[in-house]
């Protein structure tokens, strides 16, 4: 058995210990009679924990644990269940998510006209001439074999502007109302970084427009969201979260809004996942100037990253890659920035001791990234930066070296073989041996995490385990076999790795004493489960901070 050594430490020897009055400190919890898998190499499975205000106080055997029951301590028997270490989303959009849900139509639909038809209800209940939204469409995912154009949506709804976001985020699909009010018309040009479709044939708006033209509509569309709204969300997606097994979540794209409205979720008890708050660098010289940088905040709310962009999106085929997509001979995707933008941004976060997280999906986009985060280290080293590759998805030998060489931390995307496996035929079988490629990272020590990158990705953390041990999709088409990694792995991936990336490695990814009591019972042993049923294991039981968060 392991007891909690933080204080002891700090008291130096065993022997002083024995004399201190905190020797008196009992556990309030106990759970026991467990299967339970620590990630902690030292001692990596025991039968019970103690826990005491929010921490693990003990790990062992029943016998063991069992024996610092005083008076008073609740015990939970968990009948032989496995327990896990609470997960770690390294990467995705809860905040937004949770808004979206409470205010926009689900768009996840299976056809052009179950999408129609959900628009055409929510206008019926919105006065005329104001915005319906929708969000979560996927171009991949209806039957119908062609993208929603600018006439469904017009036939649908022909009186209220129409805005319905891709579920990837880069791309969003409008009705004719919708880009008058927008103020784009057929002769309109594509901005930098952006493009406005046309029909090959007809030459007119096909309803689509994809990365930096979205700033057309979002200069029109309402941004009403009230404080209490923002607040609301947060309780929905903390409540969606924690059924799956999350207890603590990036919100990789946030903004000074979103860090208030975690703690005003946390103030009211409505936040159930712990967030590493990203800031957008649009929102950093004031941050800078306030003295903020990342690691300020709480077990609870912590302020994480800058956040940048570099390229494209892989669900939406705009990441920048250095051969084309198959099938499309002069499609090399997009560059959102340039790199010295990238450079300017990210010197300014880096003296200011931010760390930095960029988005890079394709090989090109990650190439131009990691020169630009060699070129600060180059200029202005500083200890242990943790440079961080938002998805880096599209690899090679010669970027896994750098990034090794770097210390820096891909999150690539965890659900996706899984779940988007209509989109793989996109890369083509070759590229997808080194894509989302975590057996390539772990193999050159890497510390990658998971990462849903939800809506566009699932956040379910049992999917994304049968994903990458599988790189199996939902039909069972494999894709990338060579990046398959074992069980145990994934597990690591998304806990202990979860952890470093916020360098939050000393108090929570594994169960042992003085770290935060975050875990998840499941309904059945993933380690005797066929891996292509994982994502049927049903989750229990979530605790975060020595309570309950969910129970089935
Ligand atoms: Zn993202």
């Amino acid at each position: 058995m392991t007891i909690g050594t933080n204080r002891r430490e700090f008291l130096g020897t065993f022997a002083a210990f024995s004399f201190f009055p905190l020797e008196q400190e009992k556990p309030d919890v106990i759970l026991h009679n467990g299967h339970i898998v620590t990630m902690n190499a030292a001692d990596p499975v025991a039968e019970a924990v103690a826990i005491s205000r929010g921490r693990f106080f003990a790990v062992g055997k029943n016998a063991d644990v069992m024996n610092l029951a005083g008076p008073g301590v609740r015990k939970v028997d968990l009948g032989g269940k496995t327990v896990l270490p609470g997960f770690i989303d390294a990467h995705s959009h809860p905040a937004a998510a949770g808004l979206s849900h409470l205010r926009m139509v689900d768009c996840d639909l299976r056809s052009i006209s179950a999408i129609q038809a959900a628009m055409r209800e929510r206008a019926a209940k919105t006065p005329a001439g104001e915005w319906v939204l929708g969000f979560k469409y996927d171009d991949t995912k209806t039957d119908d074999g062609r993208p929603l154009g600018i006439a469904d949506l017009d036939a649908a709804v022909p009186n209220h502007p129409v805005h319905i976001e891709h579920r990837g985020g880069h791309t969003v699909y409008a009705n004719s109302l919708a880009f008058r009010k927008a103020g784009i018309d057929e002769k309109t040009p594509d901005p930098p970084g952006g493009r406005i479709d046309h029909d090959p044939v007809s030459g007119k708006l096909s309803g689509r427009v994809a990365e930096s033209a979205q700033a057309y509509f979002e200069k029109v569309l309402p941004h009403d969201f009230t404080r209490d709204d923002h607040r609301e969300g947060m309780k929905l997606i903390s409540k969606m979260l924690a059924r799956t097994g999350i207890t603590s979540a990036t919100e990789a794209q946030g903004t000074p809004t979103n860090l208030r409205a975690y703690q005003d979720a946390r103030d009211s008890g409505d936040l159930l996942y712990r967030a590493y708050c990203f800031i957008n660098y649009r929102f950093i010289d004031s941050m800078i100037e306030a003295g903020v940088r990342t690691g300020l905040g709480d077990e609870w709310v912590r302020v994480g990253a800058m956040k940048l962009v570099c390229d494209g999106s892989i669900s939406e085929r705009t990441a920048r890659l250095s051969a084309p997509y198959e099938g499309r001979p002069n499609d090399y995707g997009i560059l959102v920035m340039t790199e010295e933008e990238l450079y300017t941004h990210g010197r300014k976060a880096h003296l200011a001791g931010w760390q930095i997280g960029t988005h890079a999906n394709g090989d090109v986009g990650i190439d131009t990234t990691l020169r630009v985060y060699e070129r600060l280290q180059l200029e202005s080293p500083r200890h242990d930066p943790r440079f961080r590759l938002e998805h880096c998805t599209v690899i090679n030998d010669g970027l896994i070296s750098r990034i090794k060489a770097l210390g820096a931390i891909p999150t690539p995307f965890s659900t996706y073989v899984y779940y988007h496996g209509e989109k793989m035929r996109y890369y083509g079988a070759e590229r997808l041996n080194h894509m989302f490629a975590l057996r390539s990272f772990l193999d050159a020590g890497i510390r990658a995490t998971q990462a849903s990158d939800y809506p566009p990705g699932e956040f379910v953390p049992m999917m994304a385990l049968q994903s990458e041990v599988t790189r199996t999709d939902t039909k069972g088409n494999v894709w990338g076999p060579k990046q398959k990694i074992t069980l145990e792995e994934a597990i690591r991936v998304g806990t202990v790795n979860g952890a470093f990336a916020s360098y939050e490695e000393n108090l929570k990814g594994s169960i042992e004493p003085g770290k935060l009591a975050d875990l998840v019972v499941l309904g059945r042993d993933p380690f005797k489960e066929n891996p292509s049923t994982l994502v049927t294991i049903p989750v229990e039981r979530t605790m975060a901070d020595g309570r309950w968060t969910f129970e089935s």
